[in-house]
């Protein structure tokens, strides 16, 4: 029997991120200012994040070094398992070897605090007493909640309205690790009050949590706001994943043939593979590089690859990235941390390159591999990984028609233990699919802001 878990020691956490921007083969588009449409500076960003991470988000430098405090904390759960799923490549009757980076092992059961910890440290280490941050379902607001309390820095959560009121056990998590969480829209921004004035009930989004914990920011001098996927430095962060994927396939001498993420913002496919596109780009690999996504929101299987805004308020710079236009409202699936209308513009522009390709699923073939891994590994995943899960499955499935022993690794980006409702609904035949409503995209791509390139 070949080892289940591949482990590394604490010493090999890596002592660098790796930034792809080095070895892009064209470089990034620029990021451009809403109003002026010209791109943006440093200082543009200066109001809102702290310079260390600004710098990062337009460094070129191929390694950026991972400081000793923040190695410190990932030594709490990093390094991560590199798993194979043996189990389940019985049960699938596949030639193929399947593994997966298992990330639910951190405290806030996912990838997301390998960016938090991060950018706790560079806010504290410019003196920033307080950031404040918007969450959906919680999973981006208890990372960064757990990061905070480890550095003593005073944490602010916006958490949707209705999040808040039918999900609470996410907002216990942060206020466990002492997070100040409110219901948004709250009374505590002008953004907030200006909404409830006029529909007192309003259950909230994702795009007003933002503009609250934003205007929170840029109005305290000592606060500093934080986002949990989509730009550069977030991506940056989580390539420890992929780096240390890299080391525990070399430890059993394999390499991937097909390396598959799911995709809501884009940090944890990221995270895992852009060390793998680095392979490709550099050594000439011809490597499988696969984003997961819902049907429900299918920015790159179906969007355009546009300038947009990264917000529904219309607050933010302007990201050229696949979107379904930043006021299309996705379907209420189970997967909340892949409903996002647009996609990180690294993610994207590796997709325009050819350097990696997009697929999209339905959430019950989702849940049905979910629950096939699960009765096969044991672990309950998270309904965003599930995606990833059926893809591997996919995969796996057509190498046993083929009879190819490919290896494929996924990203386990989290654990579903707050997500049994979902397993619930999908085991008493429940749970919806939803057909992606082309006639409204098709309407929200006419608003998108007029940029020329
Ligand atoms: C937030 C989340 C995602 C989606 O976000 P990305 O930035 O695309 O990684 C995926 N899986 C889990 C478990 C998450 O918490």
């Amino acid at each position: 029997m070949p080892d289940i878990k591949i482990m590394l020691s604490e010493e090999e956490i890596p002592k660098a991120w790796y930034n792809i921007q080095a070895d892009l083969p064209k470089p990034l588009p620029p990021v451009l200012h809403p109003a002026t449409k010209k791109p943006i500076g440093p200082d543009d960003l200066a109001p809102i994040f702290p310079m260390g991470l600004i710098l990062q988000e337009v460094s070129q430098e191929r390694w950026i070094e991972i400081p000793s405090e923040v190695r410190e904390v990932y030594k709490i759960w990093r390094p991560t398992p590199l798993v194979r799923a043996i189990r389940w490549e019985k049960q699938l009757r596949t030639p193929a070897k399947i593994y997966y980076k298992w990330e639910g092992v951190s405290p806030p059961g996912s990838h997301k605090p390998n960016t938090a910890v991060a950018q706790v440290f560079y806010n504290k280490a410019e003196g920033v007493r307080r950031i404040t941050t918007e969450t959906g379902a919680g999973q981006w607001g208890s990372a960064l909640a757990f990061a905070c309390n480890l550095f003593g820095v005073e944490c602010k959560v916006y958490m949707v309205r209705v999040s808040y009121e039918q999900k609470p056990y996410r907002r216990v998590l942060m206020e466990t690790w002492g997070a100040k969480c409110v219901a948004s829209p709250s009374e505590d921004t002008q953004a907030g009050r200006s909404i409830l004035a006029k529909d007192p009930d309003s259950p909230g989004s994702l795009g007003i949590a933002i503009s609250e914990a934003v205007e929170d920011a840029a109005t305290h001098d000592d606060t500093k706001y934080s986002l949990g996927s989509v730009l550069n430095h977030v991506l940056l962060h989580q390539t420890v994943i992929g780096l240390e994927t890299l080391k525990q396939f070399e430890r059993v001498g394999e390499y991937p043939d097909v390396v598959i993420g799911c995709v809501g913002g884009g940090s944890n496919f990221a995270g895992l593979a852009l060390p793998f596109v680095r392979d490709k780009i550099v050594e000439g690999k011809k490597t499988r590089i696969i984003a997961v996504e819902p049907t429900a929101c299918p920015s790159m299987t179906k969007g355009l690859y546009r300038y947009d805004f990264g917000d529904t308020a219309c607050m933010t710079p302007l990201l050229k990235m696949f979107t379904l236009g930043h006021d299309f409202m996705p379907a209420p699936i189970h997967a909340g941390g892949l409903r996002y209308h647009g996609m990180a513009p690294i993610v994207c522009h590796l997709y325009a390159l050819g350097l990696i390709e997009a697929v999209a699923y339905h959430q019950n073939p989702v849940f049905e591999a979910a629950v096939s891994f699960a009765r096969a590994e044991g672990f309950i995943p998270a309904p965003e990984t599930a995606h990833a899960i059926r893809a591997a499955m996919d995969e796996a499935l057509r190498c046993r028609e083929s009879g190819e022993a490919k290896v494929i690794v996924f990203n386990a980006s989290g654990h579903g233990h707050f997500d049994l409702g979902a397993y619930e609904k999908y085991l008493r035949g429940q749970l919806e699919d939803y057909e992606y409503p082309e006639e409204k995209v098709r309407e929200t791509l006419s608003r998108l802001p007029v940029v020329e390139e």
